[in-house]
């Protein structure tokens, strides 16, 4: 059984006064688990912090028996990462560049690399690409093989960073398929400030902005709190401003060129606002005021 990865107390400021982590605890068990926010929030430094590439002011990690912040090594063993800028050499092929991070992670036998470097490549479907240059894959056949390099060495923690950003929606459901696959006896920490990302994979989840936890939890018992609250109407474009001043507008979305408001409220809000099933994006726009939403 894999081990829990505890986060207490954990703080990083950057330079005298950008407060990315404030406080943060999650405890995160095996399975899927979504870190949901912003642009800005601080998704990338709590991965970052956790993939022990950068300190933390003050806090703790653990990972079962292990201190993250203190036996990097030992993490590193057991990790697999996905940074959100991944780099690699456009003129070498996706056959050879695995096979070299394979070497790096220290799979040294040149028999067991061979082996796990074909059935990684078969895993995230790219072995039939495997000749090809990494400088051809398009965003999506990148994505995959950055998985792949990342479950190199059978980890038992992985973290992808900010996956799908960029992935049309066909790259994204294959990706979303491929991550749902490795997730199930290991952690995986999915960050993304995309919502579907989280509503179609993730059994927890934590909602992070401005460096703190806003939510953390089920998102089906986070859309069971708010299921009778959400409320939605049609109005014109010119009425946006007063509407806004009047209620708790969580989201808006353009229908027919008009503009429809969702709205979060206990009691029936008033004329013409008709009951809205709410969904795991309500939840998110409840969590965050929208003018402080700029992703
Ligand atoms: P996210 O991944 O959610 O977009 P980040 O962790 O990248 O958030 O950033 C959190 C905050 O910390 C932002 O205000 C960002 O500008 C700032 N920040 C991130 N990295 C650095 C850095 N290396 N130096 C200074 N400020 C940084």
């Amino acid at each position: 059984m894999a081990g829990i990865l505890k986060i207490e107390n954990l703080n990083k400021t950057y330079g005298s006064d950008v407060k990315a982590l404030i406080d943060i605890d999650l405890e995160i068990e095996p399975g899927m688990f979504g870190l949901l926010g912003p642009n800005g929030a601080g998704k990338s430094t709590l991965m970052r912090t956790i993939a022990t590439l950068q300190e933390p002011d003050s806090g703790s990690i653990r990972f079962g028996e292990l201190d993250v912040v203190n036996q990097k090594q030992e993490i590193r063993k057991r990790l697999g990462y996905l940074p959100q800028e991944f780099g690699f050499y456009p003129k070498v092929t996706a056959w050879d560049m695995l096979e070299h991070f394979a070497s790096l992670k220290g799979i040294s036998s040149h028999k067991e690399r061979k082996e796990e470097v074909a059935a990684l490549l078969q895993r995230v479907h790219l072995f039939e690409h495997r000749r090809k240059k990494l400088g051809g894959f398009s965003g999506g056949m990148r994505q995959r093989f950055g998985i792949a390099q990342a479950l190199l060495g059978n980890p038992e923690l992985i973290i992808v960073d900010e996956p799908t950003a960029g992935l049309d929606p066909k790259e994204r459901n294959h990706f979303h398929n491929l991550l749902s696959e490795i997730g199930e006896n290991k952690i995986v920490i999915l960050s993304t400030h995309i919502v579907e990302d989280v509503s179609e994979l993730c059994s927890r989840m934590a909602i992070i902005h401005k460096g703190r936890v806003m939510m953390e939890g089920n998102p089906l018992e986070a859309i069971a709190v708010i299921q009778d609250k959400m409320w939605k109407k049609l109005i014109e474009k010119s009425e946006l401003v007063e509407y806004s001043r009047q209620y708790r507008i969580s989201s808006t979305r353009l229908q027919a060129g008009r503009q429809q408001i969702n709205v979060f409220s206990e009691e029936q809000p008033g004329g013409g606002f008709e009951r809205k099933s709410a969904n795991l994006e309500d939840v998110y726009f409840t969590t965050i005021p929208l003018e402080e939403m700029e992703a």
